[in-house]
């Protein structure tokens, strides 16, 4: 290690020292970032993805959205999603839907909303129309769905695996 640096003077350039190539981190700034990974160190952020559909083509990074399902099977990151999901459509009554996933494991709606929203009681039209709302989870082997009804129709499929 050069004399300069064993005294913690170093010659940076961005994050990485000229003389010993000792890194830092002490913030973003100083890193060289080609969208989520730092060309210099390597430090990957959680951040400035470049997304084709699941995964990041700079830092391989995946995430659970945009996947171009071929059926049942992710054809940039091979992940399965459950034949269940498929079957789900807006607009189904919740009939329908416990045809297909069995009975809820839990469901959240109406004076239980309200009670969770309850600090916006001054807004009374926004809580009428939390009330129609109905959260409901099944919980499966292959993960969980979150589906919002209003009155009986499917109304979102917030999360399905
Ligand atoms: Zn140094
Ligand atoms: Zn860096
Ligand atoms: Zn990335
Ligand atoms: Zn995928």
């Amino acid at each position: 290690m050069a004399m300069f640096c064993a005294f913690g003077i170093h010659k940076w350039q961005g994050c990485k020292c000229l003389r010993c190539n000792r890194t830092r981190d002490e913030r973003d700034e100083q890193h060289s970032w080609n969208g989520c990974v730092c060309t210099i160190c390597g430090k990957k952020r959680n951040d400035a993805h470049a997304w084709n559909g699941c995964v990041c083509t700079i830092c391989g990074e995946k995430r659970n959205e945009a996947h171009a399902w071929n059926g049942c099977v992710c054809t940039i990151c091979g992940c399965k999603r459950s034949p269940l999901s498929q079957e789900l459509h807006v607009g189904m009554t919740m009939g329908q839907v416990q045809g297909i996933l069995g009975p809820p494991s839990a469901q959240l709606g109406g004076g239980a909303l309200l009670g969770m929203f309850g600090n916006v009681s001054g807004s009374t039209r926004a809580t009428s129309s939390i009330s129609q709302r109905l959260f409901v989870l099944w919980q499966k082997p292959e993960g969980e769905f979150k589906l919002v009804f209003v009155g009986d129709k499917l109304a979102e499929i917030v999360s399905a695996p």
